[in-house]
């Protein structure tokens, strides 16, 4: 990390941290202009999920969930500006007015601050709910309170450099509220949503000495130094340990230097993505640090060098647009189903059906914008999942885009500083039980515990380099081997001046050999943040695996040819670079790999599952891959690191305070789809693609039975005797033409909900699947759909069937705290 102070000069822009004008928040896609042009006024997809910000996104598939009925909640940890007290109190919410209160005119603004820290305007959170910040979800309290934690984030928000008590409210709340104050302020403070940060007035309230347990945290990144700060002002004792000889993991300034030039290389993460409520931007703010808005303007040049013709370069965008649309609304009509297809074959399949990007000159330009999508996935556009590949976009922060001056070391340099971090331990187990945790690295040492938390990322858990004793439950390993984690790499070069533009952040290049069209297909000036003349050239797609094993001389020649192209037939002359470094994020032992993103297969879902706590509350999880609404980001990393500090923090209090946590079958849609998929193991009758399980011991024809349908892998057969049949179904029609480009060899699941007479009916006819899958649709007239849609009328069927079978282990669980007698 660069520890250097350059000169800065970043540009003016409005304050980050202030919201839009409520207007804004509320267009809708068909207001928006998309983009008059795209050659020079592109918005890129800057990584973090803006994946074409010219675009409109529709609303993907999963929606915000908002739970309709409460869970049974955690007690409450009242907190005081000292840190967390062991006080699991209930708030005494019995003597509330039933009138909605009034504290300023700003109510709306300051919902819109609320909202862009991820706070629905007109309800509470799972979070809020969990830790009981009322005593009844949907009541008048519920809108007072909401009044009263958008007051106290938008106060705090007005200067966070600031130690916001409660007693900064007394005098404008009425008196009667002080509980629903209380409430507010300690969900607030203890989940990391006001008075964080690395501001003196925040620093000072870390108390001298740890009264509470041991946390031993893995890894030094984003995530692991957020929560390290939380722990450490709640009174807790921790340490980190690091294997790299730095902190910051993927966030990595490197100082570059030669011939008395200077300049801060962002390696990995370098794009704030969104500012509005990002807690990377208070951070910078707390440091006094200005922010530099990436431009939008970023001309594309092709791969002879010449510029694109704009109008070539419109139509080819507008193409990918709509077919990015389309793809959208394919997925709305297949369900489920389309978490099994790729969205590289379905905007494949669109593009040849409606036949854009015929020429040569639009094909390379087509395949630079997916390039760009590949570069915000960091994966293969041929593994992410059609259906949840976005899941994350209804949660983007907003705001510009910006850049960090000076590098976003500088982030982790004050998020590092006095907090216990222990270099070159390089963990490889970590054992949990009752009594504790043991976390053991390289050489033998062993750091003891209460608890653990496990930071390192996906590519890590996946590569299995840390062994857990126990292991970890099979939902989480399945869910680390469902998701994906992809690659992206860079190539920084440190210049004797700038011979670009210096009025844009920003260019592309196209490639003419598809399989190449990620490799240097944008390049980032920093000039204007770096403190000198610094390029960097990102490789995305498949050319960021091939890219792992070029020279970086062959790397540096490359990119070199590339700018030359573009730059001396307008008579500016390239230099050859004083200092080039080119990343191998993939083979880095502590990262194997760039970030997260949802595969084939895969969905939001198992962000969840990664960031579930495992043995009874000793074992936490953090880290970007944890984080369902913000994944693959710098500030979804730093944010798990927050969201898990204060997970320890209650469930410490509840082991002190003797509450014990037990779990309990989860309703959630992953327990349904695991115990299905366990059910559907062992399946009452098979035949061809198909096998259904039947509900109750009797055989009472009429009783509801689930079939399913497996197409593709190796299950799948091919009978020539149905097709006119197959072409009168629009189910099979659409099947067929996904799986044209279907180029995964999973097996894609579909069901539906029939009578045991109905199933055995289907056994017994003739001419193959395909005459099967006719009689199903056309004959008995169901519809098959993905286990979602089943809906809850089959969750009665599979409990009952799983009832009738005995006493599986059921798979899916969720944490209940449960009061044991005699606690408090
Ligand atoms: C090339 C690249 C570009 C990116 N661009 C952006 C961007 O523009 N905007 C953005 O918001 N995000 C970006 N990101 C993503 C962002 O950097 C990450 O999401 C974020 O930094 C992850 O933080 P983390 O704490 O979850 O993980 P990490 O930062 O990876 O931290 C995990 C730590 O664990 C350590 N570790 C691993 N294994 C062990 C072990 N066995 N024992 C001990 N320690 C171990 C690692 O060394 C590391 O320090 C980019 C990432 C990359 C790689």
């Amino acid at each position: 990390m660069s520890d250097q102070k350059p000169p800065f000069s970043s540009l003016p822009i409005s304050d980050p941290l202030l919201p839009n004008p409520p207007f804004s928040l509320f267009l809708t896609s068909s207001d928006h202009n998309p983009n008059p042009n795209p050659s020079y006024d592109l918005l890129l997809s800057f990584h973090g999920k803006r994946k074409r910000t010219g675009v409109h996104r529709k609303a993907p598939l999963s929606v915000i969930h908002q739970p309709k009925a409460p869970p049974p909640p955690l007690p409450p940890a009242t907190l005081e500006p000292d840190g967390v007290k062991n006080l699991p109190v209930k708030p005494n919410f019995s003597d509330l007015s039933e009138d909605i209160i009034v504290i300023n005119k700003e109510a709306t603004n300051e919902a819109l601050t609320a909202l862009t820290a991820g706070f629905p305007a007109d309800s509470l959170t799972e979070e809020e709910i969990e830790f009981g910040v009322v005593s009844s979800v949907g009541g008048i309290e519920q809108v007072n309170y909401i009044l009263i934690r958008n007051h106290i984030l938008s106060r705090w928000r007005e200067n966070v450099s600031n130690w916001l008590t409660k007693e900064d409210f007394v005098g404008i709340l009425p008196s009667h509220c002080e509980p629903l104050l209380n409430s507010a302020y300690n969900f607030l403070v203890s989940h990391g949503y006001a008075n964080f940060g690395v501001a003196p007035a925040i620093k000072a309230k870390v108390p001298a000495e740890p009264t509470k347990a041991n946390v031993v945290i893995v890894g030094a990144g984003l995530a692991g130094l957020a929560a390290a700060r939380q722990l450490m002002m709640f009174g807790f004792k921790v340490v980190v340990l690091e294997g790299r000889k730095r902190c910051g993991g993927r966030v990595y300034t490197k100082r570059m230097e030669g011939l008395n030039k200077f300049a801060a290389a962002d390696l990995g993460g370098s794009v704030l993505t969104g500012t509005h409520g990002n807690p990377l931007g208070i951070i910078a703010k707390q440091l006094g640090s200005s922010l530099h808005k990436v431009r939008d303007k970023c001309p594309l040049y092709r791969p002879d060098g010449k510029p694109v013709d704009p109008e070539l370069d419109i139509k080819v965008e507008s193409a990918f647009n709509r077919l990015l649309d389309k793809a959208s609304r394919l997925r709305q009509c297949m369900g489920e189903v389309a978490m099994d297809v790729s969205l590289g074959s379905a905007l494949e399949t669109f593009r040849q059906v409606y036949g854009d990007a015929v020429t040569e000159e639009e094909m390379s330009l087509f395949n630079w914008h997916l390039a760009n999508l590949e570069y915000a996935n960091a994966g293969l556009l041929s593994k992410l999942s059609l259906a949840f590949w976005d899941q994350d976009d209804p949660y983007d922060m907003g705001g510009d885009h910006c850049f960090l001056p000076g590098g976003n070391g500088r982030l982790v340099q004050a998020l590092s500083e006095s907090v216990p971090i222990v270099y070159e331990k390089t963990v490889h187990t970590i054992r949990y039980g009752a009594d504790g945790v043991q976390v053991i690295v390289a050489g033998g040492q062993v750091y003891e515990g209460e608890m653990a938390l496990c930071t390192v990322p996906l590519g890590v858990l996946k590569n299995g380099s840390i062994k857990f004793a126990p292991e970890l439950p099979q939902r989480k390993l399945d869910g680390i081997k469902r998701l994906g984690f992809g690659l992206l790499n860079k190539v920084a070069m440190l210049f004797p001046h700038v011979f670009w533009s210096t009025d844009i952040d920003t260019f592309g290049h196209l490639s003419e050999d598809p399989s190449h069209r990620g490799e240097f297909f944008l390049f980032y000036s920093y000039a204007s943040v770096a403190g000198g003349p610094l390029l960097i050239a990102l490789v995305a797609g498949e050319a960021a695996h091939s890219f792992e094993s070029m020279s970086p001389t062959d790397a540096v020649t490359k990119v070199l040819r590339i700018l030359r192209g573009i730059y001396e037939p307008q008579g500016i002359d390239v230099p050859d670079p004083l200092q080039s470094v080119c990343t191998r994020w993939g083979t880095d032992s502590f990262s194997l790999g760039s970030y997260s993103n949802v595969a084939v297969g895969a969905s939001g879902d198992d962000y969840d599952i990664l960031a579930e706590t495992v043995g009874d509350g000793r074992l936490f999880f953090a880290g970007e891959a944890t984080m369902r609404r913000y994944p693959a980001t710098m500030h979804g990393a730093f944010l798990s690191g927050l969201r898990e500090a204060a997970n320890v923090a209650q469930h410490a209090n509840a082991r002190s305070s003797n509450i014990k946590i037990e779990v309990s079958p989860s309703k959630n849609t992953q327990s349904c789809a695991a115990l299905l998929e366990d059910l559907f193991r062992e399946p009452d009758i098979e035949f061809g693609s198909f096998s259904v399980i039947f509900s109750g011991s009797n055989s009472d024809p009429k009783s509801t039975a689930i079939l399913r349908v497996a197409f593709g892998g190796s299950k799948r057969r091919n009978n020539s005797d149905g097709t006119k049949a197959d072409q009168q179904h629009s189910n099979k029609v659409l099947f067929q033409q996904l799986h044209s480009h279907y180029n995964q060899q999973q097996q894609l699941h579909v069901y539906t909900l029939l009578s045991r007479q109905q199933a055995l009916e289907l056994r017994e006819v003739r001419g193959g699947d395909d005459m099967r899958l006719y009689h199903l649709c056309e004959k008995i007239g169901v519809k098959l759909v993905g286990r979602r849609g089943l809906g809850p009328a089959a969750d009665s069927v599979i409990a009952s069937i799983k009832a009738g079978r005995g006493n599986r282990r059921p798979v899916r669980v969720a944490l209940r705290v449960k009061k044991e007698k005699g606690s408090k």
